[in-house]
């Protein structure tokens, strides 16, 4: 008896990418599937997403906190909060905001980053963005960093940092990532030693610059309904773990084009829920009801279509520094600045 798999129901709705980004390697690493739905669909759950839109807010607000002080050291927490108020607007005020995410917790959250973070208390220093002929078309604040990567695959590696900071004591570059949690113990410290999103910023923005860049700090900060909280946890990286990470993004980037070729986008069972890899529990995956119906078009009403975002002016020249021993330049990169950043 022969086997006969078929194609994907519904692949004519699937719109094959033209980069690669830290969040489609993400998902093309944990499932084919979900790659399928997240990146050829751009299907998003329905649904008020009140921590995305807070964290929005904290990454224009907290690059501030980093700055001088004016004249009065509340000017600084005055502007931080403007900056935030810019996303958390009075109609998220109204509509969105909970005991955790309000206009009162923010203020206290950024009151409280200030005193970690101001010149000579935090263990780094942003600094001025090196010029990668690249502009952002929504800049969060004058720190983050664009990239446009030629690694010598079939589409190019594309993102941007929140900044570059330099090390108090040692002087040495690393990528900062801000990130609000809900939480900032040991299970928070210990997602980012191994951690392809932030690899992959590194890996990019490494490109652009003449001297190595140590690893990411992240930028810890406590989204609760009472306590205030940061943490800067640095995260030093070798170049062993950077090299390997090109030759596993080339292997994705060969999976990708061979799901896209047959039409076929298998399920990866295990990467559904955390039980089925460390025996934890937690969060299903957004698309688990798409996955146990036969035809994932009967309950797409569950999810909005997003569009594709430009990320770049424009006017931005595209560089595509490649990466030495990562194989001969490729493409160019028409689309490449055609892409969102993950949160
Ligand atoms: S529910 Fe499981 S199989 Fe389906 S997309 Fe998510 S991870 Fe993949």
């Amino acid at each position: 008896m022969t086997s006969k798999t078929s194609r994907i129901l519904g692949f004519e709705h699937y719109v094959p990418k033209k980069w690669h980004s830290s969040t489609s390697v993400c998902y093309a690493s944990a499932c084919a599937r979900k790659y399928f739905y997240a990146e050829g669909l751009r299907l998003v759950k329905k649904g008020p997403k009140p921590w995305f839109k807070f964290g929005e807010g904290m990454h224009y607000a907290v690059p501030i906190l980093h700055e001088e002080e004016f004249e009065h050291e509340v000017s600084k927490l005055i502007e931080a909060s403007e900056a935030f108020h810019k996303i958390w607007t009075q109609e998220i005020e109204d509509t969105l905001s909970d005991s955790k995410r309000n206009w009162h917790r923010a203020l206290a959250t950024l009151r409280n980053y200030r005193t970690y973070h101001k010149p000579g208390a935090s263990l780094y220093t942003l600094i001025k963005p090196p010029s990668t002929g690249l502009e952002l078309l929504e800049p969060k604040s004058p720190y983050e960093v664009p990239f446009v990567v030629d690694l010598g695959l079939s589409k190019p590696l594309v993102g941007w940092v929140d900044a570059l900071g330099e090390h108090r004591d040692t002087k040495e570059l690393w990528v900062i990532e801000f990130k609000t949690s809900s939480e900032l113990g040991q299970r928070f410290g210990n997602s980012w030693e191994m951690n392809l999103q932030t690899l992959v910023y590194q890996l990019g923005v490494s490109q652009y610059l003449p001297q190595p860049v140590a690893g990411c700090m992240i930028e810890g900060i406590l989204v609760a309904k009472v306590s205030v909280n940061c943490m800067t946890i640095p995260i030093p990286r070798s170049d062993v773990l950077l090299k390997s990470l090109i030759e596993d993004i080339k292997d994705i980037d060969e999976s990708i084009k061979r799901w896209e070729d047959r039409a076929l986008f298998p399920k990866r069972l295990s990467a559904c829920n955390p039980y089925g890899h460390f025996g934890q529990h937690g969060y299903n995956c957004d698309y688990a009801p798409l996955c146990a119906c036969e035809d994932w078009r009967h309950l797409s009403d569950l999810y909005d279509q997003e569009p594709q975002r430009n990320f770049l002016k424009e006017s931005s020249d595209e560089p595509m520094a490649p990466v030495p021993g990562a194989g001969q330049p490729a493409a160019t990169s028409d689309n490449a600045r055609d892409e969102a950043k993950d949160s």
